[in-house]
């Protein structure tokens, strides 16, 4: 029995080293094709674990099938452990013989004992193995109905103490190597978007943005923002103002988004909004109205106001550079036309020449201080 119950243990570690490629990644989905093919994997699993088990005396049978199941339990829930433990369930009482009495009730036992425990063990992690009194509490339970059965203390004093520590060896070991994914999951997923997150402003940084812009198709719009005399807040109201004032501006880039729009900080007092689906002439009143949010927006530094210039670009069959350089242009337009307006670019007479259309405000950018 010692020997097939630690192949069992090989097997169940070796499954596990597979199952962690069920989870791809971070947080773990918990729905869609993505979810049941994974307690598909997990069914499998236990069912493979009872394909290869101990048999100490006729009609008992004993493997670690707990062990994938209790996982699903604690991870997903009470229904999803019932069905990863269903396909195991139905070949056991195929198979038949008296431990069926006592194989059942375990399984249920251990998804009872696993769901009570839910709330205070938390799902698998780095230090999980912290909670191991749970994870004993959780495997106590299977086998106990082994002294059910005829001769059932006999079989019991037998097979059980073995049972529980072969389940919670495996389950620590088990565990263990998807925890070990979900800290790769999880680190991986914190650095990516740390790698592509502007940490003082919250927007999508450079890198994003030179990812997005890549992406961009017909109907999107691209304009490019900049602080006026940005310069001048710094150097009357300090640095830290100065950083305000960005948070701010970003709010309200975020603010006016819409749908899938999406707003990044370009550089220093530099903004860029990538726009989705702009309809028909959209775009010079989107723009106006960004241009409008933040000269409307009192400052929460000290309530002054800062305004912006913007250069819009409709998507053209460009390299992403290029259409940068467009919006670029028109925001260069605005600033010389005297800041505080949106500019939009436009296709000049002349071939390779743009030129830029004003569109709303005609105000020049209030004096700051
Ligand atoms: P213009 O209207 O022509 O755009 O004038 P400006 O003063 O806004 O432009 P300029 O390029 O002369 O100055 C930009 C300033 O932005 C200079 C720089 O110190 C400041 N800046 C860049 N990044 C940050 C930041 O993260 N925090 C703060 N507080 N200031 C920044
Ligand atoms: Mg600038
Ligand atoms: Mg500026």
């Amino acid at each position: 029995m010692l020997r097939e119950l630690f192949f069992n243990l090989c097997l169940l570690i070796s499954i596990h080293y597979l199952l962690r490629f069920s989870f791809r990644s971070w947080p773990v989905t918990r729905r869609g094709r993505t979810h049941a093919a994974r307690l598909g994997a997990f069914a499998a699993a236990t069912l493979i674990l009872l394909l290869f088990p101990a048999q100490p005396a006729p009609g008992i049978v004993l493997d670690l099938r707990a062990v994938p199941v209790a996982f699903v339990t604690l991870q997903f829930g009470p229904l999803a452990g019932l069905l990863v433990a269903l396909p195991a369930t139905a070949y056991r009482l195929w198979l038949g013989g008296v431990g069926i009495y006592a194989a059942v009730p375990s399984l249920m036992a251990v998804i009872a004992v696993t769901s009570l425990l839910r709330t205070r063990v938390p799902p698998v992690g780095p230090l999980f193995w912290r909670h191991w009194p749970s994870v004993i509490a959780i495997f106590g339970v299977n086998g106990l109905p082994l002294l059910l059965l005829p001769d059932g203390l006999h079989l019991f004093a037998e097979v059980y103490p073995l049972l529980l520590v072969t389940n919670v060896l495996g389950a620590l070991l088990a565990w263990g190597i998807l925890s070990e994914r979900f800290h790769v999951l999880r680190l991986t997923s914190q650095w990516q978007s740390a790698a592509m997150t502007d940490p003082l402003t919250g927007l999508g940084n450079r890198r994003q943005f030179d990812l997005d812009l890549s992406a961009m198709g017909p109907g999107d719009a691209l304009m490019m923002i900049d602080v006026d005399h940005f310069k001048r807040v710094n150097d009357t109201f300090g640095h830290h103002v100065g950083d305000e004032v960005l948070q701010e501006v970003a709010r309200v880039l975020q603010r006016e988004g819409r749908g899938r729009d999406r707003a990044y900080r370009y550089g220093g007092e530099e903004f860029a909004v990538i726009l989705r689906d702009v309809k028909g002439d959209g775009l010079p009143r989107v723009a106006e109205r960004v241009r409008a949010a933040v000269q409307d927006t009192p400052l929460q530094a000290n309530g002054r106001h800062v305004t912006v210039s913007i250069g819009a670009v409709a998507w053209a069959a460009l390299s992403p550079t290029r259409l940068v350089q467009r919006a670029d242009d028109a925001l260069y337009a605005a600033k010389t036309a005297g800041r505080n307006r949106a500019h939009l670019w436009q296709e000049a007479p002349t071939p390779d020449q743009g030129g830029s259309l004003q569109v709303g405000n005609e105000q020049p950018a209030a004096e700051l201080p």
